[in-house]
Formats: structure tokens, C-alpha cells, sequence
């Protein structure tokens, strides 16, 4: 017999919220049965609307918060309520990097059976606000009137805004500035559901360290209208402007890169450096995209893998190298693997740049170069790893445990794949010694972890 669903639909209740998801909704249950409500927090009591009923759990909207959580804050920014990119606004920064804290745990001991490791602090930021360094900032057009903002949460919808409070000052005057040329010079924006229109998206980096300032524009092809005028009208607005690329997506997809990519104006790559180690950044080169936490993540890696200068280290996943570079300076030989080309150029552009040649970079999928390297004799006392959102493949994961290296560092950005991962790891002889969060992402419900595992047998 199935269990009755205890609410119904467009029905007002009275709750009380004991949790927060992973997503940052607030959960009320009503005999036993979750109600989740977006920017309701723990310990709030609230009127809400109920506005869809599933099997085992519902949806519910704010109508009224009639106790409030002392952890509440006003979310500073005008658009919070209909963007997708930050959840947490509402909630202090105290309260968001406990939260965190309290996530990784649970995740862990859920997914991964991990219930007696120690999760440390959420590591912080003094100030998280105007931390990132890179935006991709979606163009479209509502009733013959260009936009450009963010996406609505899960959703393909533009909201339009002037200003990001968690990317810089650059990036808002950047995104405005294009904004206002594209209505000037006649340059149509891209409507993804009829696939017409030119100018996709903006892509915008700012390298803090040297101020230097990297725009990228993706059209659907190759012609740009009034092309020169762009440039110069740029190039007059931003006098830290260092590249000013092009790149071409003709394709009908969400993805935001093409294959083509030009330089309009000045170099290919900005540069930035961390912990005195420069790095070249190419357009389409994953880079971390809040500086003052990457020191954090990867002074934290570099601790856990505790080099003496003797170690060899493969650094899987190594983007452009950065990870990679900062071990090599106290580890005998760092090898490391990435999938996208132009960042493997990355990172051996950044070894040379940063005179660092104990450090090698190969292009391919982790899981392919790994048993080959392992065939060659390569051998590896220490592995990093650091995987996109989907976490290792299990034949890297076999692979690492093939190599027998003393120690692993996990830097995840996903704390589901990353139990999954670390209960696999374990049952093969790696156990999990601590966990440390890391808040790359202020005022997102993301988090970020570096791990210390041991070969116990
Ligand atoms: N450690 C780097 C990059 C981490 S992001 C840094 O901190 O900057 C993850 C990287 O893994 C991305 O650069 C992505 O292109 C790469 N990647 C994704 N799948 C991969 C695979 N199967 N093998 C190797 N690299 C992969």
C-alpha cells in the first residue's frame, strides 16, 4: 500500500525547516515527508505554498518567514532572487562555510561509508565578495533589445543584469561596454532556440596579480560586424586590456567554446601568477577562478602530498599546469596529464616560463596515459589527482591503486564523486586520512576538498 502524501498542492502550511540541501534549499518535513523551499534556512519557522507534490518529496515556496534564522542575511545583490548563480546570499558566511562543513560530511558518510574521518573547517575567505577572476556571460535579445547576464537556475533563460557582486569591476564595466556596442554597431545576438543571431557569448578574465585583462568574444561565425570599431572602442575602455580574442561556435549547443579561436588584438594568453609562479592562460584553459583561495587549495595539496625532494608525482588532470608546478618545486620529477590540448601548451609554456624542468606534460584522457606511463616504468610516489564535477573513471582508479604510490591527494569539486571515489580507493588499500574543505565559491552552495589518502596495505 502506498504511503499518502500528507500535502497538497497550492496548499498554505506552517513549517518548520530543520536542514539545507546540497542545492541550498531549505527542508520542513510534514510527517516524515520533505518539503524543499528554496532560500528558507534551518530553524525557521514559515508560512509556505505547497507547488508540487512527488512519491516521496515536495516543493514549496516562501509566502511568509514568521521566525527568522539569526543566521540570515540580506543577499546584497539586485538580481539574487531570479539568477541561478549564487544560493546562499541570505545566508552569513559564517553560516555558509559551516554549512559546507556539514555537507561534506554527510555526503561522505553517506555515499562513501566515511564516518570517523576528520572533516576540518571550511577555509574561508576575509572578503567573499568580487572574487572571481573569469566570467562567461550569456548574450541574447528580448523583444528586439540585447541582453547579457546570467542564466535563471536550470534554466536557459538570460537575466539581465549591470552587475555581478561575485566577479570583478572589470568584468561588470566588460559585459555593459559589449552590451551597449552590440545595440550601437548592429551586431544581433544569438537566439538558441532558432539559431540565429551572431554574437553567443562573452568570456572575461582578469589576471589579478598583473592587472591584465583578457576578453573573449564567440559568435556563431566567422564575420563580426563593424569588427574594427569594436576593437578600438575596447581597446579605449580598458587600458589593462592585454588579448582581445575571437572564437567561433557554429554549433546548436550549450557548450560555450567552438574549436576556431583568434587573436582581434595583442597576445594570446594573459598571465598571472601564484605564489610567484607565473602562468600563461589561454582563452579556452581551465583556470581556478578565485585566486586568492587557489593559493589556499593548492598550498593545501602541497602539505598533503608532503614532498622532501625525492618523490616523483603525477599530477592527473593538470589543466595548465599549475598544481604540477607547484609541486615540482619540491618533488624530483612531476609528470603531469591533461585532455585539452592548448593547456598541455599551457603548461609547458608555464614550466619553461617559470624555469622548472623536473616537470613534463602529456596530452590525453588520464585513464589512457596512466597504464601507458605505468608500461613505460614510470613510476609515482605521490598521485594528485583533480577531476572535473563526474569525478575519476574506475579504471584510473584501478590504475592509481596499480602504481602503489604512498600517498594520493584528491582535490574534488564534487563531494558526491568524491565519496563514491574514496570508497572504491579504500577498498582497495587506500584509506582516507583527512578531509579539508575549501570556499572557492562564496555565496554558491559549491565546495571544494582536498584529501589525504594513505596506502595502508
Ligand atoms: N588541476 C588543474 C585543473 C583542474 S580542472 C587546476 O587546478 O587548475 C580539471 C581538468 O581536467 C580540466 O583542465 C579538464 O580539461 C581536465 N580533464 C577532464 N577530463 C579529463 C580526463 N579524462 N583526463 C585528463 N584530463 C581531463
Amino acid at each position: 500500500m502506498s504511503k499518502q502524501i500528507p500535502v497538497q498542492k497550492n496548499e498554505e502550511i506552517h513549517v518548520t525547516f530543520e536542514d539545507l540541501t546540497h542545492d541550498g534549499a531549505g527542508v520542513a518535513k510534514v510527517d516524515g515527508y520533505p518539503i524543499f523551499v528554496k532560500q528558507a534556512l534551518p530553524g525557521e519557522t514559515a508560512a509556505i505554498k505547497v507547488i508540487n507534490t512527488k512519491k516521496n518529496f515536495g516543493f514549496g515556496r516562501l509566502v511568509h518567514i514568521e521566525k527568522e534564522s539569526t543566521e540570515r542575511t540580506n543577499p546584497p545583490c539586485p538580481v539574487f532572487n531570479r539568477c541561478g548563480g549564487c544560493q546562499l546570499q541570505h545566508l552569513s558566511y559564517e553560516g555558509q562555510l559551516a554549512h559546507k562543513q556539514k555537507l561534506v560530511k554527510e555526503t561522505l558518510a553517506r555515499i562513501g561509508g566515511l564516518t570517523d574521518i576528520p572533516v576540518h573547517k571550511t577555509l574561508g575567505m576575509e572578503d567573499p565578495w568580487r572574487y572571481r577572476n573569469k566570467s562567461q556571460i550569456p548574450f541574447g535579445e528580448r523583444n528586439g533589445k540585447i541582453e547579457a547576464g546570467f542564466y535563471a537556475e536550470r534554466s536557459h533563460e538570460i537575466v539581465d543584469t549591470d552587475v555581478c557582486l561575485i566577479q570583478g569591476q572589470d568584468a561588470d564595466k566588460a559585459m555593459n561596454l559589449v552590451k551597449k556596442l552590440a545595440e550601437d554597431y548592429g551586431i544581433r545576438a544569438y537566439d538558441d532556440k532558432t539559431h540565429k543571431g551572431q554574437l553567443r557569448h562573452v568570456v572575461i578574465r582578469h589576471a589579478k596579480t598583473t592587472d591584465q585583462l583578457m576578453i573573449v568574444l564567440i559568435t556563431k561565425n566567422d564575420s563580426i560586424p563593424n569588427k574594427k570599431h569594436l576593437i578600438r572602442e575596447l581597446r579605449e575602455a580598458f587600458p589593462n586590456l592585454a588579448s582581445l580574442a575571437h572564437n567561433v561556435n557554429p554549433k546548436r549547443t550549450n557548450v560555450i567554446f567552438g574549436d576556431k579561436t583568434t587573436t582581434l588584438w595583442g597576445e594570446d594568453v594573459i598571465y598571472d601568477e601564484i605564489d610567484n609562479i607565473r602562468f600563461a592562460i589561454s582563452p579556452r584553459s581551465f583556470y581556478q577562478v578565485n585566486p586568492a583561495q587557489t593559493k589556499v587549495l593548492y598550498s593545501k595539496a602541497l602539505e598533503y602530498a608532503q614532498l622532501t625532494g625525492k618523490e616523483n608525482v603525477i599530477d592527473a588532470y593538470c589543466g595548465i599546469g599549475t598544481i604540477s608546478l607547484f609541486l615540482a618545486k619540491q618533488a624530483k620529477q612531476v609528470y603531469g596529464v591533461e585532455v585539452v590540448p592548448e593547456a598541455v601548451t599551457d603548461a609547458k609554456e608555464n614550466a619553461k616560463l617559470n624555469h622548472l624542468d623536473n616537470a613534463e606534460f602529456f596530452v590525453g584522457e588520464a585513464e589512457n596515459v596512466m597504464p601507458w606511463w605505468k608500461a613505460q616504468g614510470i613510476e609515482a610516489d605521490v598521485i594528485v589527482v583533480d577531476p572535473p564535477r563526474k569525478g575519476c573513471d574506475e579504471s584510473l582508479l584501478n590504475t592509481m591503486v596499480e602504481m602503489q604510490p604512498e600517498r594520493i591527494v584528491y582535490v574534488s569539486c564534487n563531494p558526491a564523486t568524491l565519496a563514491r571515489d574514496l570508497k572504491i580507493l579504500g577498498e582497495k588499500g587506500y584509506a582516507t586520512k583527512e578531509v579539508q574543505p575549501v570556499d572557492m565559491f562564496p555565496q554558491t552552495t559549491h565546495v571544494e576538498c582536498v584529501v589525504r589518502l594513505e596506502k595502508v596495505y
